[in-house]
């Protein structure tokens, strides 16, 4: 028998080939590698088209666009954010000299609790760092009432939430600024990159010195700027994207809706609530594995891995249990209870364009099996 290919929870959205050769053409033509050529300038107007923002300042990955994003709203002190995320989340503050302040996540959504936010609040604290998990948007409305309130900054971790949009518009309009990431694992991906939005000419000039060490001009520095740039390789990737985006949300869409229909009523496996009002981008698909499921979640996550469905369990551990993490106040297991709870219960399905239903189908045929047995 064929045996199966391995199923990886995600897969680069990769258009074929021949349709990047021009680009690089275009490239060779000009001579112009990067420091904001062509290609460049055209990706920054095209998903500000297409994201529908005022404007977007590429970055070389996610995280060199959220330490500049700390950088330009010139945050200090003490910085309110969540434990379930990538851990660049938090890194991107310890880079920058910032205390994060831990702070435990709603069940329902897995976001920043805003009930939570204000009892962390010190003298010291001066901005929050929220991230609209799995591309779920955050309660915006309540953590700018606590921002205004507190006059505290906001940077949205946007990188699952590239397209998605809620009644008023994109979710990226939200905060004082909001990070993407394009690393190929990501929806929209431009190999590896990333992006600062943000709503003012004034701002994305600052961020453009800051991604280029803080030039100004050919003599003047301003600020000890990174080097932050996108190249025009992958600029040209970005643009090539845009062309497949819309088809690849659909599939993933369909994905969505298929593992949501084959899982509803599986005792102990329950999928995340569908927010209302919200344009999805599916970037990932959770499952929560409670405890009346037949097996615990890890090894559940075994039992998947050993028939090369490659789930993961994002986000475990959390960012608050790694060692430069674990010693601060905030991050003391019994302040998150919320947090530790889905942290050992959740794990990632695979979901990308890719994905073939019928993979989709051994995938709930396996997580049926063992509820299959219980029932027994
Ligand atoms: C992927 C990711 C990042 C980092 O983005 P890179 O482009 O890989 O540097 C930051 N935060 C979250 C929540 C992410 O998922």
């Amino acid at each position: 028998m064929k045996k199966n290919r391995p199923i990886p929870v995600t897969s680069p959205l990769l258009p074929p080939l021949e349709e990047f050769i021009p680009y690089l053409q275009r490239i060779w033509d000009s001579r112009i590698l990067t420091n904001g050529g062509g290609m460049h300038q055209a990706l920054e107007k095209a998903l500000a088209d297409y994201l529908g923002v005022h404007h977007i300042a590429l970055f070389a990955n996610g995280t060199l666009a959220l330490v500049t994003a700390l950088q330009a709203l010139r945050v200090t002190g003490e910085v309110i954010t969540t434990p379930y995320s990538f851990v660049a989340t938090g890194h991107s503050l310890l880079w920058n000299g910032l205390k994060p302040v831990f702070v435990d996540i709603d069940p329902v959504t897995f976001n920043l609790d805003p009930a939570k936010i204000e009892a962390a609040i010190t003298p010291q604290t001066t901005a929050i760092m929220p991230v609209h998990c799995y591309g779920t948007p955050c309660d915006v409305a309540a953590i700018e009432r606590i921002a205004e309130n507190y006059n505290l900054k906001v940077i949205y971790d946007a990188a699952h939430a590239f397209a998605v949009r809620d009644g008023g518009g994109s979710i990226l309009r939200h905060g004082d600024l909001s990070v993407l990431s394009f690393h190929a694992t990501k929806v929209y991906n431009t190999f590896e990159g990333g992006a600062i939005i943000c709503p003012d000419a004034r701002t994305k000039q600052r961020i453009d010195h800051l991604k280029n060490f803080g030039f100004v001009d050919e003599v003047t520095v301003v600020a000890p700027g990174i080097n932050g740039k996108m190249s025009e390789i992958n600029a040209a990737m970005g643009l090539l994207q845009l062309k497949h985006i819309d088809q690849a949300l659909a599939r993933r869409a369909e994905i969505d809706a298929l593992y949501r229909r084959r899982l509803a009523g599986v005792p102990g496996l329950r999928c995340t609530r569908v927010p209302e009002d919200v344009q999805r981008n599916h970037s990932y698909f959770p499952i929560l594995v409670e405890d009346e499921f037949a097996l615990g979640r890890d090894e559940l996550y075994q039992m998947l891995r050993g028939n090369d469905i490659l789930v993961r369990r994002y986000f475990y551990p959390l960012i608050s249990e790694f060692p430069m993490y674990r010693g601060l106040p905030s991050a003391a297991p019994a302040l998150l209870p919320v947090a530790q709870s889905i942290a050992r219960k959740v794990l990632c399905l695979p979901i990308h364009p890719a994905l073939r239903d019928e993979e989709v189908d051994r995938i709930c045929d396996l997580l049926l099996a063992p509820a299959r047995v219980r029932a027994a």
